[in-house]
């Protein structure tokens, strides 16, 4: 039996891609799921009917409109639940626990930005701060307004959220009026093709305000526009070359990269063994490890404890470790699934190899066997701590993410010496702060703020309710300064901004009352 073809949604119709295309397995048994293919598709076409249907359609509805849409999405998506599931299974190898942070983490993501559209009421644009004065008297003034880009929105995802990357991106895009173009990554594109097919059924968006490509990525790039965004998520190697390409540099095209990034848990100079702090600081690592097998941009890759308590951390998260049941995700007893490809897992290993030249290895749980997993060729990988306590000479460690179950532990003696290794990542999405003392807080963020895109703190009286470090809340900002990307996503309605252009109004009182009359307030 042939591998069935997944078609490609653009111009508004349903398209096959001709030749082989590429074939779409399941990571623990190797078999053929489905396949992709764009070859031969006509992305122009593709991109001016977006443009010309789907953004004019969705720009002549209000927020309001465009947030009761989202709202139907949710409801859509939400039906079709269960089938998300089991593809996620089946393509990404993961549990259920874990495909649902990819799963749920899309609807809520969207539901959110329904609730924040709804109440930019009937506008059709946006005001950004105060009337400012042009003249003696007042009367001629300037206000700045954001329109909502008359171009397409270009989404090139990357394989570990097909579901969230989609979602997470489509919210605020839609949302500004901006259709969307989404090419998810080949290796798991169906489960982000099962849910956009799902939409398309549905009827609910205008026609042309949603697409979707799989497949090569060839070509992708070359029918841009000026107006037309970009939203990219993957390695920094693939951000290079699309920030290089010819036609994004010359049509001045608006690119918002997130790359890899070295993020860190730091622990407090004095926050021993024994401490609540020390605590959280061992359960989120190990968390941060095995959800979605360590594959998550967002995930703790260093962690910095002080040189007291580096055994004791060593030990506390290898134990925990060492209960993490690897292999099958359909099997209920699997704590931790597998990576998303036989591809990936042969990364890792190089990763860890890599790493291993100047770390000790605190903890291989590779040794044993994988819980029902019985071809050769599987993508498991089980966790793996490496560390140093005396990790200031080190390089690689700051410089190579391992896409996967593998973290590294790093002693420090002076707090500075912590900052000066955590400044070596270069900028990263997200730090994490275990401390009860706000003295230390205010310094780590003061010195560290600027090299990330998130600080996350816990603390005792919070112990319980924060949202995780590796955590990607709608309404706080996601991106990262430097090797990160410098991208910005999310924050709330401030991801808006990305899909409008600012225009400075400089006329009379008169004139600028009558538009701010047809605008909504954006961030206060
Ligand atoms: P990748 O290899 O860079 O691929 C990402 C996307 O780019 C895929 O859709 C890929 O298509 C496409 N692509 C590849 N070459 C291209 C080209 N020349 N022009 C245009 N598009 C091209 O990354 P990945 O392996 O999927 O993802 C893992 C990486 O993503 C990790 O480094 C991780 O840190 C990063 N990541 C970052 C974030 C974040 O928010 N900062 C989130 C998730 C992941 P194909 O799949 O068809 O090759």
């Amino acid at each position: 039996m042939t591998t069935p073809l997944l078609q490609n949604f653009a111009a508004g119709r349903w398209q096959n891609g001709s030749g082989d295309g590429e074939t779409l397995t399941n990571p623990i048994t190797g078999e053929a799921m489905v396949r992709v293919s764009n070859e031969g598709l006509d992305l122009h076409e593709a991109y001016q009917f977006s443009r010309q249907e789907g953004g004019v359609n969705l720009r002549s509805l209000t927020y309001a409109q465009r947030a009761s849409l989202l709202k139907a999405l949710v409801e859509v998506l939400t039906q079709n639940k269960a089938r998300y599931y089991e593809i996620a299974q089946a393509n990404s190898g993961t549990t259920t626990k874990d495909s649902a942070v990819d799963i749920e983490g899309a609807i809520f993501t969207l539901g959110t930005f329904a609730k924040l559209g709804a109440s930019l009421g009937d506008a059709h644009l946006l005001r950004e701060g105060q009337i400012a004065s042009l003249s003696k008297d007042g009367m001629f003034q300037s206000q700045h307004f954001l329109n909502p880009t008359p171009g397409l929105a270009l989404f090139i995802n990357a394989f570990n959220f097909p579901a969230w990357g989609l979602w997470e991106k489509a919210a605020p895009a839609l949302l500004s009026g901006v259709p969307v173009v989404v090419k998810p990554a080949t290796s798991t594109a169906w489960l982000t093709h099962a849910m956009v097919e799902d939409v398309i059924r549905a009827n609910i968006l205008p026609i042309g305000a949603l697409s979707i490509v799989c497949g090569s990525s060839k070509g992708l790039l070359d029918h841009l526009a000026s107006f037309d965004v970009v939203s990219f998520t993957g390695s920094a190697q693939t951000a290079q070359i699309i920030r290089s390409h010819p036609v994004v540099t010359q049509k001045a095209i608006r690119l918002n990269i997130e790359a890899d990034s070295l993020n860190s848990a730091l622990l407090d100079p004095t926050a021993l063994e024994g401490t609540q702090s020390f605590d959280a600081l061992v359960s989120e690592v190990v968390r941060e490890m095995t959800v979605k097998s360590g594959q998550k941009c967002t995930a703790i890759r260093r962690i910095f404890v002080p040189k007291l308590a580096y055994e004791a951390a060593a030990k506390a998260i290898s134990e925990k470790l060492k209960r993490v049941s690897v292999g099958n995700p359909s099997n209920e007893a699997v704590r931790m699934g597998s990576l998303v490809s036989f591809a990936q897992k042969q990364s890792v290993i190089k990763g860890i190899e890599e790493l291993s030249s100047e770390l000790d290895v605190l903890f291989n749980g590779n040794s044993g066997a994988f819980m029902d997993v019985t071809q050769t060729q599987h993508a498991c990988v089980a966790p793996v701590l490496l560390g140093s306590s005396n990790p200031k000479p080190l390089s690689k460690v700051h410089e190579l993410e391992v896409f996967g179950p593998v973290a590294t532990l790093l002693a420090y003696e002076e707090l500075n010496d912590a900052f000066d290794m955590i400044e070596k990542g270069e900028g990263s999405l997200v730090i994490s702060l275990y401390s009860d003392d706000p003295k230390f807080v205010v310094q780590a963020s003061t010195r560290l703020g600027a090299h990330h895109g998130r600080v996350h703190v816990i603390s005792s009286d919070v112990a319980a309710v924060q949202t995780g470090h590796g955590n990607v809340m709608p309404v706080s900002l996601h991106g990262g300064p430097g090797r990160a990307g410098g991208g910005e996503e999310l924050g709330g309605l401030r991801a808006l901004g990305f899909y409008h252009r600012r225009t400075a109004l400089q006329a009379s009182s008169l004139m600028v009352d009558a538009l701010l009359k047809q605008s909504a307030v954006w961030v206060c």
